[in-house]
C-alpha cells in the first residue's frame, strides 16, 4: 500500500496511471501549498536524484549477486519443480481458452 506524503507531492501525476484502482485524485492545491518555493523544489530534486542513485545501486547489486551465483555454479534446487508448475498453469490456461 502506497501513501502520498502530501507535503512532498509535486503534483506531477506520475502515480495516477499505474494505480490499479484509480484511488488517487489530484486536487488543486490552495494557499501556501499552491506555491513551491526554491527550497521545496531543491528538496524535490534532491529526493529525485537520491532515488535514481538508489535504483542504480540496487541494479548493480543485483547484477553482482547474479554474477556471483553464476560464477559459483549455484542453481535453484527447485527450478525443475517451478518449471513444471508454470508449464501446468500454461497448459490449463490454453485448455480453458480452447474450451476443452
Ligand atoms: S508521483 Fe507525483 S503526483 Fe504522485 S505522489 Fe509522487 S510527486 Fe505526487
Amino acid at each position: 500500500m502506497h501513501t502520498v506524503v502530501t507535503e512532498l507531492c509535486s503534483g506531477c501525476d506520475v502515480c495516477l496511471p499505474p494505480c490499479p484502482v484509480d484511488c488517487i485524485e489530484m486536487v488543486p492545491a490552495v494557499g501556501a501549498d499552491a506555491i513551491w518555493g526554491q527550497s521545496r523544489a531543491d528538496a524535490a530534486r534532491e529526493r529525485f536524484e537520491r532515488r535514481g542513485s538508489r535504483h542504480e545501486r540496487e541494479r548493480r547489486e543485483r547484477a553482482e549477486r547474479l554474477a556471483a551465483a553464476g560464477a559459483q555454479g549455484e542453481a535453484d534446487p527447485d527450478a525443475e519443480k517451478k518449471r513444471a508448475i508454470i508449464q501446468a498453469a500454461i497448459e490449463r490456461a490454453r485448455a480453458r481458452r480452447q474450451g476443452t
